[in-house]
């Protein structure tokens, strides 16, 4: 349920409200915009007196939400939700380029990695640590060390890091590590998504493999719901019966997410294909569509890369594409990336 406050509400009286709708045993998220205050009830209000809220004084107009999603909801936060990273912003008018290879392999490649995306305009730097793979005979990630590389990267470049978390027993290596990505393959590992919901650190969300948008909104809902609201959704693309790209990158899913909720939306382009030729049309696509970022897999070396070679720009490649971008940006009404 949503209670929309008159434009001059006093604080008191706010306050009074809120307070009397908690005494009725629920949350309360209090989004207050430029013009609006709106407050986001949050549990089961099956039994709140719609007609009681409407007589209030300062209420302008309640209204019952259909979709599951409550904290998510862009109903519950009409304005955008603005995520600082290391003095990058992700979402509103922002754009961020989050750039480097699928996983750390040594020192050098990732701080050549690091530098070379760096001086091409990317402000965040991945690089999978911990990697979730099909066969268990395949490279798993350089795992703690992987993470201790990310680290030495980050001191020598500056850029902030991202990473993906598989397990929480592992939640002490990420102290540094500046936003938490959860896989594709996790979207829906509830109790995992409840622990990072407990920190004070961006959460990356990717949309699993066969998920739909609302299963995807809702685990974000799981993040929201114990208190961290800093959560990046990631459209990664998504299986169907195309066999002649690694995923169907499901580009509608963009604006779609943009209408139903508050939450930065980022593309995938690498793991949404699977074939590097196709990351550059892609991420274009991607711009046109409204996604506040992108996440593109880098490697100085892909033909011998550990993992996603195929789908790995060089920095040559992935510097001309981000000029690209930065011609299509006003066009969508970004700001420069910075
Ligand atoms: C990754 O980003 O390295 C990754 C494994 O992605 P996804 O979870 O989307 O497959
Ligand atoms: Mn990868």
């Amino acid at each position: 349920m949503i209670i929309t406050l008159k434009k001059d509400s006093g604080e008191k009286q706010i306050d009074n409200l809120v307070r009397w709708v908690k005494s009725l045993g629920l949350d309360v998220n209090v989004s207050r915009g430029n013009n609006t205050t709106i407050l986001g009830l949050i549990g089961d209000t099956s039994k709140v007196d719609i007609d009681l809220v409407n007589s209030i004084e300062i209420v302008e107009q309640v209204r019952r939400i259909q979709e599951p999603y409550k904290a998510a909801n862009r109903k519950f936060h009409p304005d955008d939700t603005v995520i600082n990273v290391g003095g990058h912003l992700i979402g509103g008018d922002n754009f961020q380029l989050i750039a480097g290879p699928c996983s750390v392999e040594s020192e050098e490649q990732i701080i050549a990695v690091a530098r070379a995306v760096k001086a091409a305009g990317a402000t965040v730097l991945r690089g999978g640590a911990f990697k979730p793979r099909t066969s268990p005979y395949a490279f798993q990630g350089l795992r703690d060390t992987g993470i201790h590389l990310l680290l030495e990267a980050k001191k020598a470049t500056g850029m902030p890091i991202i990473t993906e978390i598989m397990s929480i027993r592992h939640l002490d290596l990420f102290e540094d590590v500046d936003i938490i990505q959860v896989g594709a393959r996790n979207m829906q590992n509830f109790e995992l998504l409840r622990e990072l919901g407990r920190l004070k650190k961006p959460i990356f969300l990717k949309r699993g493999l066969a998920n739909t948008v609302e299963e995807w909104l809702m685990s974000a809902e799981y993040i929201m719901s114990e208190g961290n609201g800093q959560v990046i959704l990631c459209e990664r693309g998504i299986r169907t019966f195309e066999p002649y790209t690694r995923n169907t990158l499901d580009l509608s899913a963009v604006p779609l997410v943009k209408e139903k909720t508050h939450l930065p939306i980022f593309v995938d382009p690498s793991h949404a294909s699977g074939l590097s030729r196709l990351v550059s049309p892609l991420s274009l696509a991607a711009v046109g569509a409204g996604a506040d970022g992108l996440i593109i897999e880098v490697h100085n070396d892909p033909e011998h890369a550990l993992c996603d070679g195929a789908q790995s720009l060089r920095p040559e490649q992935f510097a001309a594409l981000a000029e690209k971008i930065r011609v299509m940006l006003p066009l969508v009404g970004k700001k420069d990336i910075k």
